[in-house]
C-alpha cells in the first residue's frame, strides 16, 4: 500500500490545497502532519496572539480531516525529525509540502530535501501560498518586480493554476498516536489581546462567504473608512493559509467591487516575491536612504502605548492592542507618524506590530513598513501623511477615535481629532497628553534629515 506524509505549515486548510490533493491522488493512504516547531515557538514567531490563532487553526484542521475519515497527527519538536519518524512508522514513501518563501521556510525545506534523499523518501513541493508564486513573473531584466503597478499589470492577466480538488475521503493509517494539540499558553507566555478573532478554515470560509455577499460590492468606496470597518478582515486567515488566495480571487472575480479587492491580494503576492528575492527584508533597508534615525526611547514608548497626543495615531495603536489587528489606513498613519514625524527607525515600529498582529507576516509587515518609511518600494519615498488631515478625511465624524480612545469619548464630532483646540476648561477636564510633535515642524525636520 502506498502512503504519503503531508506536512502542513502555513497552509492550514483542506480546500484548494494542491499538496494534500496530489498526495491523495497518488497514494492509498495519507498521513497529515502538523509539527509545532520548537525553533519557531521558542523564537521570533511565537507571540500570544498568533499562537492562539494557530492553535485554533490546528484544531479546526484536525476536525475537518476527521470528518473526511482521516485525522491530523500533531507533534512538537523538530519538524524534520518528527516527519521522518512518522514517515518511517507508517511506511510512507513520499512527503508532500507547500512551498514557502520566507528564509526560515526555505532553510527548513533544504533540510527536508537532504533528509528525504537520505531516507529514500520522494519530496513533492507544490504551490498554495500565493495566487501567483514568487518567481513565476519576472520583469524584462529578470530578477523580481520592484514597483507594484507593472507587477499588477502582468499579474492581472497571467495564467493562474487550476484550483485543487477538495478531498471527499481521506484514508489515514490507524497505528501511530494522534498527538495532543497543546494549548497556546503551553507554547508561549503572555496574555492575548482581549478581542482576537477565532482561527481556522471553517471560520475563515464563513467570513469569506459573508464578505463576498455583503461587503465586497462597497469595498472600492469604503475600504478607507476607518469607523466603517468595511474591509474583509481576512488577513489572518490568509496568513495561516486557512484560505487560499487563489480561491478568493476565483470567487470574487466578476462580482461588483472585485477589482479593488483583488488588487490588494496582488499586493500580498508582490511583497512575497520581494521577500523571496530579498530574504533580509525585515532587517535591512531595501533601498538605503542614509537615515540616521533618532534614538528616542520615550517617544517610541509613547507611540507604543497610544499616548502620542495625536488621537488618530493613538486610536490605531490601541486598536492593535485590543484586537491584534489594525485597519490598513491606521497602519499607514501610525507607521508614517513613527518614521516621518518622529523619525524613528521603521524596524522598531515593525517589531511592535509583529509582537501584536494576529496577521503578522514577514513579507507584508516588513514590505509595508519599508514602503511607508521610504526605504522600500514606494515610488514617492519622501511622502509624509499629515495625521490630522488623514483623520478628518478617513474618520470624518471621529467615531473611530472615540471607539478606541475612551478619554476622548465625550468630545463630539470631528473636534476629537484636535483636542488641543478645545476650550481650555474642556481640555483641562480630559486626561489626554499634548501632542509629542507639531506636524509642520516635524515635516521640516524630516526633510532636512533625509536631504
Ligand atoms: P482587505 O482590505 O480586506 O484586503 C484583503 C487582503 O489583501 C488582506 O487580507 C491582505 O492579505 C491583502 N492586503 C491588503 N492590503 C495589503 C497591503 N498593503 N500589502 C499586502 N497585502 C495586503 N498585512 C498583513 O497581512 N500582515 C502584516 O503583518 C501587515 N503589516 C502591515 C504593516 C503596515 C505598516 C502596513 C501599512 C500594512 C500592513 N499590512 C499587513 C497590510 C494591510 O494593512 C493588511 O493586510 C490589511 O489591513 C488586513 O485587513 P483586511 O484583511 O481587512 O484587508
Amino acid at each position: 500500500m502506498k502512503s504519503a506524509v503531508v506536512l502542513f505549515n502555513r497552509d492550514l486548510r483542506v480546500h484548494d490545497h494542491p499538496a494534500l490533493a496530489s498526495a491523495i491522488r497518488a497514494s492509498d493512504a495519507v498521513v497529515p502532519l502538523f509539527v509545532f516547531d520548537d525553533h519557531i515557538m521558542g523564537g521570533d514567531f511565537a507571540r500570544p496572539n498568533r499562537t492562539k490563532f494557530l492553535v485554533d487553526c490546528v484544531h479546526v484542521l484536525r476536525a475537518e480531516l476527521e470528518d473526511q475519515g482521516g485525522t491530523l497527527f500533531v507533534r512538537r519538536g523538530d519538524p524534520l525529525r518528527e516527519t521522518l519518524e512518522l514517515a518511517a512508522s507508517t511506511g510512507a514513501d513520499a512527503l508532500y509540502v507547500t512551498e514557502d518563501y520566507s528564509s526560515y521556510g526555505r532553510q527548513r525545506h533544504n533540510r527536508l530535501r537532504c533528509a528525504c534523499a537520505a531516507a529514500a523518501l520522494s519530496l513533492v513541493t507544490l504551490p498554495g501560498l500565493a495566487v501567483i508564486e514568487p518567481g513565476e513573473l519576472e520583469p524584462s531584466g529578470g530578477d523580481h518586480f520592484r514597483v507594484f503597478t507593472p507587477y499588477w499589470r502582468r499579474w492581472e492577466v497571467a495564467a493562474k493554476r487550476s484550483l485543487a480538488a477538495t478531498p471527499r475521503r481521506i484514508r489515514t493509517p490507524r497505528g501511530p498516536r494522534k498527538g495532543r494539540i497543546p494549548a497556546a499558553r503551553e507554547l508561549v507566555a503572555g496574555e492575548c489581546s482581549p478581542d482576537l478573532p477565532e482561527g481556522g478554515e471553517a471560520v475563515g470560509r464563513r467570513r469569506l462567504s459573508r464578505w463576498l455577499s455583503q461587503g465586497l460590492a462597497e469595498y472600492g468606496d469604503r475600504h478607507d473608512d476607518l469607523a466603517g470597518d468595511a474591509t474583509s478582515r481576512l488577513s489572518p486567515y490568509l496568513h495561516f493559509g486557512c484560505l487560499s488566495p487563489l480561491e478568493m480571487v476565483a470567487r470574487a472575480s466578476g462580482r461588483p467591487g472585485a477589482e479593488a479587492f483583488i488588487r490588494q491580494l496582488c499586493w500580498r503576492d508582490f511583497h512575497q516575491q520581494v521577500l523571496a528575492a530579498r530574504p533580509d527584508l525585515s532587517t535591512t533597508d531595501y533601498r538605503p536612504r542614509n537615515d540616521r534615525w533618532r534614538n528616542a526611547p520615550d517617544d517610541l514608548d509613547a507611540w507604543k502605548r497610544g499616548l502620542t497626543g495625536i488621537p488618530i495615531v493613538d486610536a490605531g495603536i490601541r486598536q492593535l492592542a485590543r484586537e491584534g489587528y489594525m485597519h490598513n489606513r491606521a497602519r499607514l498613519i501610525t507607521a508614517s507618524f513613527l518614521t516621518k514625524d518622529l523619525y524613528i527607525d521603521w524596524r522598531l515600529g515593525a517589531r511592535h506590530f509583529w509582537d501584536l498582529l494576529v496577521d503578522g507576516d514577514i513579507a507584508n509587515n516588513a514590505g509595508n513598513w519599508q514602503w511607508v518609511a521610504g526605504t522600500g518600494n514606494d515610488t514617492r519615498p519622501n511622502r509624509i501623511f499629515n495625521p490630522i488631515r488623514q483623520a478628518h478625511r478617513f474618520d470624518p465624524n471621529g467615531d473611530y477615535v472615540r471607539r478606541y480612545v475612551p478619554e476622548l469619548a465625550g468630545v463630539k464630532g470631528s473636534a476629537v481629532h484636535e483636542p488641543w483646540k478645545l476650550a481650555p476648561d474642556v481640555r483641562k477636564a480630559i486626561d489626554y497628553p499634548e501632542p509629542l510633535v507639531d506636524h509642520a515642524e516635524a515635516v521640516q525636520s524630516f526633510r532636512s534629515r533625509r536631504g
